[in-house]
């Protein structure tokens, strides 16, 4: 069996810019959900797994609540800086 290295904070912080962009007033494209999801992904630690302790950890970790918040600070510190105005071009 071939496992591949997966980055699950990827996962994460991609559902949580996917959430809060919007209430946050940026834009929403995908562009600017991505480039808001790089942001985050730079300043926090990466959590490197292989593919299926990735899917375990991802359930797991699912129920942090604390950890989600701290990723929701991370996104929201993000759309302060470098988030755009919804209807950019
Ligand atoms: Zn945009």
């Amino acid at each position: 069996m071939e496992y591949k290295l997966v980055n699950i904070m990827e996962d994460k912080v991609l559902t949580t810019v996917n959430k809060a962009a919007g209430q946050l007033g940026c834009c929403t494209c995908n562009k600017c959900k991505v480039d808001l999801a790089a942001y985050v992904l730079n300043r926090i630690p990466p959590k490197y797994v292989d593919t299926e302790k990735g899917a375990l950890y991802t359930r797991a970790n699912h129920m942090s609540s604390d950890f989600d918040t701290k990723l929701l600070m991370e996104v929201t510190q993000a759309a302060a800086t470098i988030g755009k105005p919804v209807g950019h071009n």
